[in-house]
């Protein structure tokens, strides 16, 4: 049975490339990340009445690694890289169907030369295609009791700390009001792939037109460098 969907929207994120995304939703709330609708869904009667949700889901396609396909088993990174669990038990980008589902903020409905939403803490990257949109109800889906299997809570988070050079090169930019507070909270969640630890690499994570170099040292990331 195969059926065809056309995105409803897209993503305007500062995340340019997967690398340093966080890994599920609400981990990283600096991002200032909007979903445009797309005609003719950017019509105000679409959204009539969303205001007044706090939170929305997503549904969205992941469409910068749809072509890789999948596998019956995955590594999630919670468990360190090496251990499998069935792609159904995982969160994993790498599905029969690429298809993800974020529970993100919603901090506005903006209607006036199309539709945007405004979302908070989103785990999407710049371009991602929005397949659907519902309201979050949460009397009906807060299960504040159930078991999380392996993700029995939040990441440790690492302290970020900055260069003097990375400093002056943040003072010097015309840089988004969020930036520094953006990288900080990406790079206390760790980016590097679970099985990694080398204390003398230079990382770089691609936030709006920025890289931001940075390395890690124990539990400790140095932001080194902005370079535009
Ligand atoms: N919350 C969603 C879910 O559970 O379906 C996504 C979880 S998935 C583990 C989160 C990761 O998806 C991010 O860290 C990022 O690397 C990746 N990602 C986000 N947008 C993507 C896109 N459009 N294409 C491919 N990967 C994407």
């Amino acid at each position: 049975m195969t059926y065809a969907f056309e995105a409803v929207g897209v993503i305007r994120s500062p995340y340019r490339e997967k690398f340093g995304i966080p890994r599920q939703p609400s981990l990283v709330n600096a991002a200032r990340v909007t979903l445009e609708l797309l005609p003719p869904y950017n019509h105000p009667d679409c959204v009539r009445g969303l205001s007044e949700f706090s939170h929305v889901w997503i549904s969205f396609i992941f469409h910068q690694t749809m072509a890789r396909g999948w596998q019956p088993l995955v590594r999630p990174p919670r468990l360190g890289g090496n251990a499998k669990v069935g792609v159904f038990a995982s969160r994993a980008t790498h599905r029969p169907n690429p298809l993800g589902l974020s529970l993100v903020e919603l901090a506005g409905v903006e209607c006036g030369n199309g539709v945007r939403l405004h979302l908070a803490g989103a785990d999407l990257l710049d371009g991602t295609p929005v397949v659907d949109i519902k309201p979050y109800i949460p009397f009906v889906e807060s299960r504040p009791q159930a078991r999380g299997g392996f993700v029995d809570g939040p990441p440790p988070q690492l302290t970020v700390r900055w260069s003097e050079q990375a400093l002056r090169q943040l003072a010097a930019l015309a840089a988004p009001p969020d930036l520094a507070l953006l990288v900080e909270q990406v790079l206390a969640q760790d980016p590097r792939p679970a099985y990694q630890d080398d204390p003398g690499r230079v990382y770089g994570v691609s936030l709006y037109c920025y890289n931001i170099r940075f390395g890690i040292r124990e539990d400790i990331a140095t932001v080194l460098e902005i370079i535009e």
